[in-house]
C-alpha cells in the first residue's frame, strides 16, 4: 500500500507528522480531494462523506477485500468489516461496529455497506442465506420507523437499541423536518382497499402530526419505500397479520394526532376536556376495537395539563436471528453529539449517550493496546489519558447526577417545575467544574452574555452545550396517565394490548412507569455491558459540508467533528506506544529489498530476517521492539525512513 505517498497524504493519521490538528484536517482534506474518503487511525477508520456514489464498492472490491490483511490494500470500509468478520470466524469473538458521527455523516450508509459485505463473504447455506436476507432486510423497517428527514439528513436514524430517541417527533417537527417516514409510505403506498380499511385519505396535509410543507423529499420514494417496506417485514417474519397490525397502531397515532381537545373552565375552577369531533374517536375505537365512550372518557378525564400530550408508539422490532445463534455482530448506528441553537431534553439525551461512548472507546482502547503489547511479550509502561468519567458522573450519578436530579424533582410532591429543577443543579453543582449556568457564573463573577436563565451548559468531552430546561420535567415524566393504559389494553387489537402491559388490571397495583431518563439511563448501561463483550470496531464518520455537497471540504466544519470524535486523542493514545507495528512476514517482504543479506533471497525465520534487515540499516534498538508475531516501531519518522529508502530502490 502507499503508506506515505505524499500526494495523496498519510493512509493512516498514526504517522503524521508533525501531529496537530492542522496537519490532521490538511491530510484528510488532501485525502478528500482525491476522492480517498477513508484514512485510518490504527484499526479505527474515518469515513469522509464523498455525497457522490464512488465506485469503490461491489462484487470486484468485496472479492479484493474479503482475504486481504488489514494494512494490505488501500484503507476502506470493508477492510474494517473483513477484519472484524475474520475476527469473528477465526477467533471466535463477538464483534460489534460502532459507527459515530453526527447527522447526515453516513452512519447508515456505512452501517449498510458493513452489512452488505458480511452478507457476501459468510459462508453458503440455505439457513445461512436466511439470515443474510433478514440482516439486509432490517434496513429498511428499522430506517422506515426509526428515520426521518431532519435540516441536516434526510434520512436521519433517530433510535437506538429498541429505544426511540425522539418521541417527541411523533406529535410536532421542526421546520423543514419531517416525521418518521413510515406515516408518509403508508399514504403514499397503500392501495385503496387498505387506505379505507385503515380509514386514512391519501392527502398527508390532512394530518396534524404531518408538516404540510414537507410531505416528500427528493430523491426518495415514498410509495416503492412502502412496498420495500412490507416485504422486508414479511422477510424478517412478520406474519402477515402482525404487518397488518403494525399498520393499523401507524394508523392510529395519525388519527390521535387529528383529535381535538377542547378545555372548558368548569365552575369549581378545575377544567375538564371534550371532544370536539366525534367521528374521529369513532374511527379509531372502530381501527383497533375500542368502544369509542370509553376511549373518550380515557383521553378526556385528567387531560388538564396534557391536552396536546398523546399516544406514542414504540415500536419493538422482533429479535433478528436464528433462533440458536453462537456468534455475533452487532452493527450499532447512533447520531452523534447533536449542538442545535436550542438545546433540549433530546439532545442532552443523545449527547450523554456519545459521552458513554466516548468512554467505552478510551478504556477499551487502551486495554486493547496494552492486551497486545502483553500477548507480544514487550514491555510498556501505561501511559496516562484524560478520560470523561467526571463528565459521565456529572450525568448519570446514582444519587448526585442531573438525571437522578430531574427524577427527584419529577416525583417530588408539591410545586415542581422546569426552574425548581435548574435551581437545584445550580446549588448542587455550583463548583463543579463541568457544569455551568447564568448563576454560577455570576457568582464566579464571570459573566456570559449568551447564556440566558433558564438554561445550564455541560462541558462535555467534545465542547460546551447549553441545554435549556423548558419541559424537561414533562419529558421526563413521560407520563401516560393509567386511565389511557387501561382503555388501550382493553383494545381487541394483540399488537396494541401488548404495548400498554401497565393497563392490565392484574398489575394495576404496580408503581409508577420509570422516567424517560431513567429508562434511557438503564438501556445506555446494558448497551454499554454489550459493547464491553464484544470485540470493538470503529468507524468515526465526518460530513465535509452543510449543503449534501459533492466535492466541498469546509475545514472548520470537519475540525469541529474530529474534536467531537476525538480524533486527535485516539492518534496519541495509539501512538502513546508504539506507532507502528506489523506482522514479521510481511514487514519482511515489504523492506527486505533493502538490504544484501535478506535480498534477493532470504531462508531464515522472517524474525531473524526482520532482525537481520534493520539491524544492518543501524536503527536505534530503543525505536524497535520484536514482539512474538510482531515488529514495533516507535516514531514514524523511522518508518519514513524506511518508505524513503524503499522507494530510492523500487
Ligand atoms: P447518517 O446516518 O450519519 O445521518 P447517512 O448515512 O444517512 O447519514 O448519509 C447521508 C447521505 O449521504 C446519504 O443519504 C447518501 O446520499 C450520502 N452518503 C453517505 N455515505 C455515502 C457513501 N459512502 N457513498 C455515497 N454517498 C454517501
Ligand atoms: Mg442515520
Amino acid at each position: 500500500m502507499a503508506l506515505l505517498e505524499r500526494s495523496i497524504g498519510v493512509e493512516d493519521l498514526v504517522l503524521l507528522e508533525p501531529l496537530a490538528q492542522e496537519s490532521m484536517l490538511k491530510n484528510l482534506q488532501l485525502r478528500y480531494e482525491k476522492k480517498e474518503i477513508y484514512t485510518y487511525i490504527g484499526n479505527v477508520l474515518i469515513s469522509v462523506n464523498p455525497y457522490q456514489q464512488l465506485p469503490i464498492y461491489g462484487p470486484d472490491f468485496i472479492a479484493k477485500y474479503r482475504d486481504c490483511t488489514f494494512y494490505e490494500e488501500k484503507p476502506h470500509i470493508y477492510a474494517l468489516a473483513n477484519m472484524a468478520y475474520q475476527s469473528l470466524r477465526d477467533q471466535n469473538r463477538d464483534q460489534c461496529i460502532l459507527i459515530t458521527g453526527e447527522s447526515g455523516a453516513g452512519k447508515t450508509e456505512a452501517s449498510k455497506l458493513v452489512m452488505s459485505f458480511v452478507a457476501a463473504v459468510c459462508e453458503k447455506g440455505e439457513q445461512v442465506n436466511s439470515v443474510k436476507e433478514q440482516l439486509l432486510q432490517s434496513n429498511p423497517v428499522l430506517e422506515a420507523f426509526g428515520n426521518a428527514k431532519t435540516i441536516r439528513n434526510n434520512n436521519s436514524s433517530r433510535f437506538v437499541s429498541e429505544h426511540l430517541l425522539e418521541k417527541s417527533r411523533v406529535v410536532k417537527q421542526l421546520e423543514g423536518e419531517r416525521n418518521f417516514h413510515i406515516f408518509y409510505q403508508l399514504l403514499a403506498g397503500a392501495d385503496a382497499q387498505l387506505l379505507k380499511a385503515l380509514k386514512l385519505d391519501r392527502d398527508p396535509c390532512g394530518y396534524t402530526y404531518l408538516n404540510r410543507e414537507v410531505s416528500r423529499v427528493n430523491g426518495m420514494d415514498d410509495e416503492s419505500n412502502f412496498k420495500a417496506v412490507q416485504n422486508a417485514m414479511a422477510v424478517i417474519g412478520f406474519s402477515e397479520a402482525e404487518i397488518r397490525q403494525v399498520l393499523e397502531v401507524t394508523a392510529l397515532v395519525l388519527k390521535l394526532g387529528n383529535v381535538e381537545l377542547m378545555d372548558e373552565f368548569q365552575a369549581n375552577g378545575l377544567s375538564a376536556s371534550g371532544i370536539r369531533d366525534g367521528k374521529g374517536i369513532q374511527e379509531i375505537g372502530e381501527l383497533v376495537g375500542l368502544n369509542s365512550q370509553e376511549l373518550e372518557r380515557a383521553l378526556c378525564s385528567k387531560t388538564v395539563k396534557t391536552g396536546k400530550e398523546n399516544v406514542v408508539t414504540q415500536l419493538t422490532i422482533t429479535q433478528v436471528g436464528t433462533g440458536e445463534k453462537k456468534k455475533v455482530m452487532g452493527v450499532l448506528d447512533i447520531y452523534g453529539f447533536e449542538i442545535l441553537e436550542d438545546n433540549s431534553f433530546e439532545q442532552f439525551v443523545i449527547n450523554y449517550c456519545n459521552e458513554k461512548l466516548q468512554q467505552v472507546f478510551i478504556e477499551m482502547t487502551l486495554k486493547e493496546e496494552q492486551e497486545e503489547y502483553k500477548k507480544e511479550g514487550i514491555q510498556w509502561t501505561k501511559v496516562d489519558f484524560s478520560d470523561n468519567n467526571i463528565i459521565c458522573n456529572l450525568i448519570e450519578h446514582n444519587q448526585k447526577g442531573i438525571l437522578a436530579m430531574l427524577d427527584e424533582e419529577c416525583l417530588r410532591p408539591g410545586q415542581v417545575s422546569d426552574t425548581t429543577f435548574l435551581a437545584k443543579l445550580n446549588h448542587l453543582f455550583s463548583k463543579h467544574s463541568h457544569y455551568e449556568s447564568k448563576v454560577t457564573l455570576n457568582a464566579q463573577r464571570q459573566s456570559d452574555h449568551t447564556m440566558s436563565f433558564n438554561c445550564f451548559r455541560i462541558c462535555h468531552y467534545a465542547g460546551k452545550v447549553t441545554y435549556n430546561v423548558t419541559s424537561f420535567i414533562d419529558k421526563n415524566n413521560d407520563l401516560l396517565f393509567r386511565d389511557l393504559s387501561q382503555a388501550m389494553w382493553k383494545a381487541r387489537h394483540p399488537l396494541l394490548r401488548s404495548m400498554f402491559p401497565e393497563g392490565d388490571p392484574k398489575n394495576a397495583s404496580l408503581k409508577r412507569p420509570p422516567t424517560a431518563g431513567t429508562q434511557l439511563k438503564s438501556s445506555v448501561a446494558i448497551l454499554m455491558k454489550n459493547l464491553y463483550s464484544k470485540n470493538p470496531n470503529y468507524i468515526r464518520c465526518i460530513k465535509p459540508n452543510e449543503h449534501q455537497q459533492c466535492g466541498q471540504f469546509s475545514s472548520e466544519l470537519v475540525a469541529t467533528q474530529t474534536r467531537y470524535l476525538g480524533l486527535l486523542e485516539n492518534v496519541r493514545v495509539r501512538r502513546a506506544g508504539y506507532a507502528y507495528r506489523q506482522g514479521y512476514k510481511p514487514f519482511l517482504e515489504r523492506y527486505r529489498l533493502l538490504n544484501r543479506s535478506t535480498w534477493p533471497r532470504w531462508n531464515g525465520g522472517d524474525r531473524e530476517g526482520v532482525e537481520k534487515l534493520l539491524g544492518e540499516l543501524s536503527i536505534s534498538s530503543e525505536e524497535l521492539a520484536f514482539g512474538k508475531t510482531k515488529i514495533f516501531i516507535k516514531s514514524p519518522k523511522t518508518l519514513f525512513y524506511l518508505e524513503e529508502q524503499r522507494r530510492l530502490r523500487l
